[in-house]
Protein backbone atom coordinates (compact mmCIF):
# COMPACT_ATOMS: atom_id res chain seq x y z
CA UNK A 1 0.00 0.00 0.00
CA UNK A 2 1.07 3.78 -0.61
CA UNK A 3 2.32 5.52 1.44
CA UNK A 4 0.56 9.16 2.30
CA UNK A 5 3.44 11.24 0.96
CA UNK A 6 3.69 9.47 -2.11
CA UNK A 7 -0.18 9.73 -2.94
CA UNK A 8 0.29 13.79 -1.79
CA UNK A 9 2.68 13.55 -4.35
CA UNK A 10 0.88 12.23 -7.23
CA UNK A 11 -2.11 13.70 -6.92
CA UNK A 12 0.08 17.31 -6.74
CA UNK A 13 1.44 16.25 -10.17
CA UNK A 14 -1.69 15.26 -11.64
CA UNK A 15 -2.97 18.79 -10.77
CA UNK A 16 0.24 20.19 -12.23
CA UNK A 17 -0.17 17.94 -15.67
CA UNK A 18 -4.27 19.02 -15.81
CA UNK A 19 -3.08 22.87 -15.58
CA UNK A 20 -0.51 22.51 -17.65
CA UNK A 21 -2.04 20.46 -20.22
CA UNK A 22 -4.96 23.47 -20.29
CA UNK A 23 -1.52 26.03 -21.37
CA UNK A 24 0.00 23.63 -23.15
CA UNK A 25 -1.73 25.23 -26.26
CA UNK A 26 -0.88 28.93 -25.16
CA UNK A 27 3.30 27.78 -24.73
CA UNK A 28 3.26 26.31 -28.07
CA UNK A 29 1.33 29.30 -29.98
CA UNK A 30 4.00 31.71 -27.97
CA UNK A 31 7.29 29.77 -29.33
CA UNK A 32 5.09 29.57 -32.82
CA UNK A 33 4.57 33.31 -32.75
CA UNK A 34 8.24 33.88 -32.31
CA UNK A 35 9.26 31.46 -35.04
CA UNK A 36 7.48 33.70 -36.95
CA UNK A 37 9.06 36.98 -36.53
CA UNK A 38 12.13 35.30 -36.89
CA UNK A 39 11.41 33.29 -40.01
CA UNK A 40 9.16 36.03 -42.66
CA UNK A 41 11.80 37.97 -44.66
CA UNK A 42 11.19 41.35 -46.31
CA UNK A 43 11.65 41.35 -50.33
CA UNK A 44 14.91 42.57 -51.28
CA UNK A 45 16.22 44.45 -53.71
CA UNK A 46 16.18 41.51 -56.56
CA UNK A 47 12.77 40.63 -55.98
CA UNK A 48 10.93 41.59 -59.27
CA UNK A 49 7.60 43.26 -59.34
CA UNK A 50 6.05 40.25 -60.33
CA UNK A 51 7.25 38.22 -57.67
CA UNK A 52 5.72 41.48 -54.80
CA UNK A 53 2.25 41.18 -56.48
CA UNK A 54 2.23 37.14 -56.08
CA UNK A 55 4.35 36.62 -53.35
CA UNK A 56 3.03 39.36 -50.60
CA UNK A 57 -0.90 39.22 -50.60
CA UNK A 58 -0.61 35.13 -50.31
CA UNK A 59 2.04 35.71 -47.35
CA UNK A 60 -0.55 38.19 -45.92
CA UNK A 61 -3.10 35.83 -46.14
CA UNK A 62 -1.28 33.04 -44.34
CA UNK A 63 -0.25 35.64 -41.73
CA UNK A 64 -3.61 36.33 -41.22
CA UNK A 65 -4.97 33.10 -40.78
CA UNK A 66 -2.17 32.35 -38.37
CA UNK A 67 -3.17 35.28 -36.60
CA UNK A 68 -6.77 34.09 -36.45
CA UNK A 69 -5.45 30.43 -35.22
CA UNK A 70 -3.29 31.98 -32.50
CA UNK A 71 -6.19 33.87 -31.24
CA UNK A 72 -8.50 30.49 -31.28
CA UNK A 73 -5.58 28.73 -29.37
CA UNK A 74 -5.02 31.69 -26.54
CA UNK A 75 -8.98 30.81 -26.06
CA UNK A 76 -10.60 27.69 -24.21
CA UNK A 77 -10.91 24.89 -26.44
CA UNK A 78 -14.55 23.76 -27.47
CA UNK A 79 -16.54 21.37 -25.87
CA UNK A 80 -16.56 18.90 -29.08
CA UNK A 81 -19.73 20.01 -31.49
CA UNK A 82 -20.65 22.88 -29.68
CA UNK A 83 -20.45 25.93 -31.85
CA UNK A 84 -18.68 29.50 -30.57
CA UNK A 85 -22.12 31.25 -30.23
CA UNK A 86 -23.45 28.00 -27.99
CA UNK A 87 -20.46 28.54 -26.10
CA UNK A 88 -20.91 32.30 -25.19
CA UNK A 89 -25.02 32.55 -25.02
CA UNK A 90 -26.08 28.70 -24.40
CA UNK A 91 -27.98 26.95 -24.30
CA UNK A 92 -25.82 24.23 -22.14
CA UNK A 93 -26.96 20.75 -21.83
CA UNK A 94 -29.97 19.68 -20.41
CA UNK A 95 -28.13 18.59 -17.34
CA UNK A 96 -27.34 22.64 -16.27
CA UNK A 97 -30.77 23.77 -17.25
CA UNK A 98 -31.86 24.18 -13.81
CA UNK A 99 -28.75 22.43 -11.92
CA UNK A 100 -28.02 24.17 -8.42
CA UNK A 101 -24.66 26.02 -7.94
CA UNK A 102 -22.00 24.97 -5.62
CA UNK A 103 -23.58 27.99 -3.17
CA UNK A 104 -27.35 26.45 -3.12
CA UNK A 105 -28.74 28.47 -5.68
CA UNK A 106 -30.67 27.38 -8.33
CA UNK A 107 -30.66 27.99 -11.95
CA UNK A 108 -33.23 30.16 -14.32
CA UNK A 109 -32.29 29.57 -17.93
CA UNK A 110 -34.91 32.39 -18.46
CA UNK A 111 -33.23 34.58 -16.08
CA UNK A 112 -29.41 35.10 -16.76
CA UNK A 113 -27.20 37.31 -17.74
CA UNK A 114 -24.99 37.34 -21.21
CA UNK A 115 -21.54 37.54 -20.63
CA UNK A 116 -20.69 40.68 -22.59
CA UNK A 117 -23.10 42.46 -19.66
CA UNK A 118 -20.83 40.91 -17.19
CA UNK A 119 -17.18 41.26 -18.67
CA UNK A 120 -16.80 37.75 -18.56
CA UNK A 121 -13.14 36.52 -18.97
CA UNK A 122 -10.70 33.71 -18.48
CA UNK A 123 -8.42 34.86 -15.48
CA UNK A 124 -5.30 35.62 -16.81
CA UNK A 125 -7.34 38.31 -18.58
CA UNK A 126 -9.03 38.66 -15.34
CA UNK A 127 -6.09 40.04 -13.60
CA UNK A 128 -5.69 42.80 -16.08
CA UNK A 129 -9.44 44.17 -14.63
CA UNK A 130 -9.67 46.60 -12.01
CA UNK A 131 -12.86 45.28 -10.73
CA UNK A 132 -11.08 41.72 -10.06
CA UNK A 133 -9.35 40.69 -7.16
CA UNK A 134 -6.34 38.71 -6.75
CA UNK A 135 -7.83 34.43 -6.11
CA UNK A 136 -11.54 35.05 -7.29
CA UNK A 137 -12.64 33.06 -9.97
CA UNK A 138 -15.93 30.97 -10.95
CA UNK A 139 -14.73 27.69 -8.80
CA UNK A 140 -14.62 29.53 -5.84
CA UNK A 141 -17.90 31.26 -6.88
CA UNK A 142 -21.26 31.33 -5.33
CA UNK A 143 -23.33 30.78 -8.39
CA UNK A 144 -20.97 28.28 -10.45
CA UNK A 145 -22.27 24.84 -11.44
CA UNK A 146 -19.46 22.25 -11.42
CA UNK A 147 -19.17 20.50 -14.52
CA UNK A 148 -21.77 17.66 -14.46
CA UNK A 149 -21.28 15.63 -18.10
CA UNK A 150 -17.20 15.44 -18.13
CA UNK A 151 -16.55 18.25 -20.84
CA UNK A 152 -14.53 19.91 -18.20
CA UNK A 153 -17.00 23.08 -18.23
CA UNK A 154 -19.34 23.75 -15.98
CA UNK A 155 -21.99 26.51 -15.67
CA UNK A 156 -23.83 29.48 -13.77
CA UNK A 157 -26.93 30.02 -12.36
CA UNK A 158 -25.79 34.18 -12.86
CA UNK A 159 -24.70 34.09 -16.73
CA UNK A 160 -25.28 31.92 -20.10
CA UNK A 161 -23.46 29.74 -21.65
CA UNK A 162 -20.40 27.43 -20.57
CA UNK A 163 -18.48 28.40 -18.13
CA UNK A 164 -14.79 27.39 -16.92
CA UNK A 165 -13.87 26.99 -13.38
CA UNK A 166 -10.74 29.35 -14.20
CA UNK A 167 -12.78 32.03 -15.42
CA UNK A 168 -14.52 35.22 -14.10
CA UNK A 169 -16.94 37.95 -14.34
CA UNK A 170 -18.10 40.98 -12.60
CA UNK A 171 -20.55 39.38 -10.67
CA UNK A 172 -18.47 36.95 -8.64
CA UNK A 173 -19.78 36.00 -5.39
CA UNK A 174 -18.29 35.31 -2.23
CA UNK A 175 -19.27 31.83 -0.50
CA UNK A 176 -20.51 32.43 2.91
CA UNK A 177 -17.92 31.09 5.77
CA UNK A 178 -19.95 28.36 7.71
CA UNK A 179 -20.45 29.04 11.30
CA UNK A 180 -18.52 27.17 13.72
CA UNK A 181 -20.99 24.23 14.57
CA UNK A 182 -21.83 24.21 18.48
CA UNK A 183 -19.50 22.62 20.92
CA UNK A 184 -16.72 22.90 18.87
CA UNK A 185 -14.63 25.44 18.55
CA UNK A 186 -12.55 27.23 15.29
CA UNK A 187 -9.34 25.62 16.60
CA UNK A 188 -10.86 22.09 16.62
CA UNK A 189 -12.60 21.88 13.24
CA UNK A 190 -9.58 20.77 11.29
CA UNK A 191 -8.96 17.88 13.07
CA UNK A 192 -12.96 17.20 14.57
CA UNK A 193 -14.66 14.02 13.86
CA UNK A 194 -17.15 15.12 11.58
CA UNK A 195 -20.97 14.15 11.90
CA UNK A 196 -22.30 10.66 11.22
CA UNK A 197 -23.65 11.23 8.07
CA UNK A 198 -20.26 12.34 6.40
CA UNK A 199 -17.91 9.48 8.22
CA UNK A 200 -18.31 6.75 5.47
CA UNK A 201 -20.25 8.64 2.85
CA UNK A 202 -18.91 8.60 -0.85
CA UNK A 203 -17.91 12.06 -2.29
CA UNK A 204 -19.34 13.87 -5.31
CA UNK A 205 -16.78 11.76 -7.55
CA UNK A 206 -17.89 8.74 -6.32
CA UNK A 207 -14.68 7.84 -3.42
CA UNK A 208 -15.61 6.45 -0.39
CA UNK A 209 -14.57 7.75 2.55
CA UNK A 210 -12.25 5.71 5.14
CA UNK A 211 -11.98 7.15 8.12
CA UNK A 212 -8.72 5.21 9.21
CA UNK A 213 -6.95 6.87 6.05
CA UNK A 214 -7.36 10.51 5.76
CA UNK A 215 -4.54 12.90 5.22
CA UNK A 216 -4.57 15.62 8.04
CA UNK A 217 -5.47 19.34 6.76
CA UNK A 218 -1.63 20.82 7.71
CA UNK A 219 -0.23 17.31 5.23
CA UNK A 220 -2.47 18.80 2.60
CA UNK A 221 -1.64 22.64 3.44
CA UNK A 222 -5.75 22.93 3.26
CA UNK A 223 -6.73 26.87 2.92
CA UNK A 224 -9.31 28.84 1.36
CA UNK A 225 -9.18 28.76 -2.51
CA UNK A 226 -9.28 32.25 -3.35
CA UNK A 227 -6.37 32.99 -0.22
CA UNK A 228 -4.39 29.89 -2.23
CA UNK A 229 -4.88 31.29 -6.25
CA UNK A 230 -3.75 34.85 -5.36
CA UNK A 231 -0.90 33.66 -3.13
CA UNK A 232 -0.20 31.20 -6.56
CA UNK A 233 -0.02 28.14 -4.33
CA UNK A 234 -3.09 26.63 -6.27
CA UNK A 235 -3.86 27.57 -9.75
CA UNK A 236 -7.50 29.56 -10.92
CA UNK A 237 -9.92 27.30 -11.08
CA UNK A 238 -9.84 25.43 -8.56
CA UNK A 239 -11.97 24.62 -5.12
CA UNK A 240 -13.02 22.16 -2.77
CA UNK A 241 -16.55 22.75 -4.89
CA UNK A 242 -15.37 21.43 -7.95
CA UNK A 243 -12.94 18.69 -6.61
CA UNK A 244 -13.43 14.74 -6.52
CA UNK A 245 -13.27 14.19 -2.98
CA UNK A 246 -15.52 16.74 -1.89
CA UNK A 247 -18.43 15.66 -0.22
CA UNK A 248 -21.14 18.39 -0.12
CA UNK A 249 -23.23 19.49 2.89
CA UNK A 250 -25.38 16.63 4.32
CA UNK A 251 -26.85 18.05 7.18
CA UNK A 252 -27.69 21.57 6.81
CA UNK A 253 -24.71 23.40 8.58
CA UNK A 254 -23.23 24.48 5.44
CA UNK A 255 -20.09 22.62 6.24
CA UNK A 256 -18.88 19.36 4.07
CA UNK A 257 -16.45 16.79 4.62
CA UNK A 258 -13.54 15.43 2.01
CA UNK A 259 -12.81 11.47 1.07
CA UNK A 260 -9.58 12.53 1.68
CA UNK A 261 -8.54 14.96 4.43
CA UNK A 262 -9.88 14.51 8.04
CA UNK A 263 -11.92 17.33 9.63
CA UNK A 264 -14.24 19.57 8.13
CA UNK A 265 -13.95 21.59 5.07
CA UNK A 266 -16.25 23.91 2.93
CA UNK A 267 -16.66 24.26 -0.26
CA UNK A 268 -14.77 27.34 -0.61
CA UNK A 269 -11.62 25.44 0.68
CA UNK A 270 -8.83 24.59 -1.33
CA UNK A 271 -5.64 21.37 -0.54
CA UNK A 272 -3.11 19.71 -2.62
CA UNK A 273 -4.90 16.75 -3.40
CA UNK A 274 -7.33 18.45 -5.11
CA UNK A 275 -8.64 16.46 -8.30
CA UNK A 276 -10.58 17.71 -10.85
CA UNK A 277 -14.54 16.43 -11.04
CA UNK A 278 -14.24 16.39 -14.59
CA UNK A 279 -11.60 13.11 -14.45
CA UNK A 280 -14.16 11.08 -12.61
CA UNK A 281 -17.41 12.06 -15.09
S1 LIG B 1 -17.74 34.61 -11.52
FE1 LIG B 1 -19.50 35.19 -12.81
S2 LIG B 1 -19.57 33.66 -14.47
FE2 LIG B 1 -18.24 32.86 -12.87
S3 LIG B 1 -19.61 31.57 -11.64
FE3 LIG B 1 -19.55 33.62 -10.68
S4 LIG B 1 -21.26 34.76 -11.51
FE4 LIG B 1 -20.90 32.96 -12.82
S1 LIG C 1 -12.29 18.27 -1.38
FE1 LIG C 1 -10.92 19.92 -0.79
S2 LIG C 1 -9.79 19.09 0.94
FE2 LIG C 1 -10.66 17.34 -0.16
S3 LIG C 1 -9.07 16.70 -1.63
FE3 LIG C 1 -10.44 18.12 -2.67
S4 LIG C 1 -9.43 20.11 -2.48
FE4 LIG C 1 -8.55 18.75 -0.91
Amino acid sequence: MRDRDSRVSERSESTYDFWSRRHYVIATVGIAALSGCTGGGGGGEGETETADQTTEPTREVEEDEDDEEDEDDEHEELPEGVSQEEFDRGPVPDVYASATSIGGERRNPDALLTKSDVQFSEYDEALENSAHQPGRCCANCHEYIIDMNGDEFGACVAVEGYIDGADWCTVWEELPEPNVPEGLSEAELPTAEVPEAYRTASSQGGEERVPDDLFTQEEVMLTESVDAIAEGTAPPGQSCGNCAEFIPDQNDDSWGACAKVEGYVAVEDWCTVWEHITEEL
